[in-house]
């Protein structure tokens, strides 16, 4: 979202991203709040994404990720796929151009696989009951057990 406001503003993205970081920590430390300021991850640097992209084919090379098609939010002013809650109303968030359902190749990952095997291993943590009870009850609404 960062990198199309950039864009829009005409700057590049990652200078623009770490501006707006810089300015959002100086604002919290004024404000006196107490993160741990050596234990903060940014999601857009490599040190951090390199991970997601390292999980992501360990997933894609056990079969867990997959290609097909779908119906998909597009904006074609921002040229970027929107999320239901971005084009509510069937407008774009940003910039309230009036948004396409267009067929797109799409990833998509078999969140599915593992879902029996959480569920199990749930019993074996010493949680709180009321806890695993929240957990169960996200099972049954995402997978339906
Ligand atoms: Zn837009």
């Amino acid at each position: 979202m960062l990198y199309n406001a950039a864009i829009e503003e005409g700057a590049n993205p990652e200078v623009w991203t770490n501006s707006n970081i810089e300015i959002m920590c100086s604002q919290q430390k004024r404000l006196g709040l107490s993160y741990d300021w050596d234990r903060v991850l940014w999601s857009h640097q490599k040190s951090y994404y390199k991970f997601d992209q390292w999980f992501f084919l360990k997933m894609y090379e056990r079969g867990l990720a997959y290609r097909q098609e779908s119906y998909v939010n597009w904006c074609p002013k921002c040229a970027t796929v929107l999320a239901n809650e971005q084009a509510s109303g069937g407008r774009c968030w940003r910039c309230n151009t009036v948004v396409d359902i267009k067929l797109q190749q799409t990833w998509f990952l078999k969140i599915r696989e593992y879902a029996d095997q959480l569920l199990k291993g749930l019993e074996t943590l010493e949680w709180p009951e009321n806890v695993k009870t929240m957990q169960r009850k996200l099972n049954q609404c995402l997978f339906g057990i």
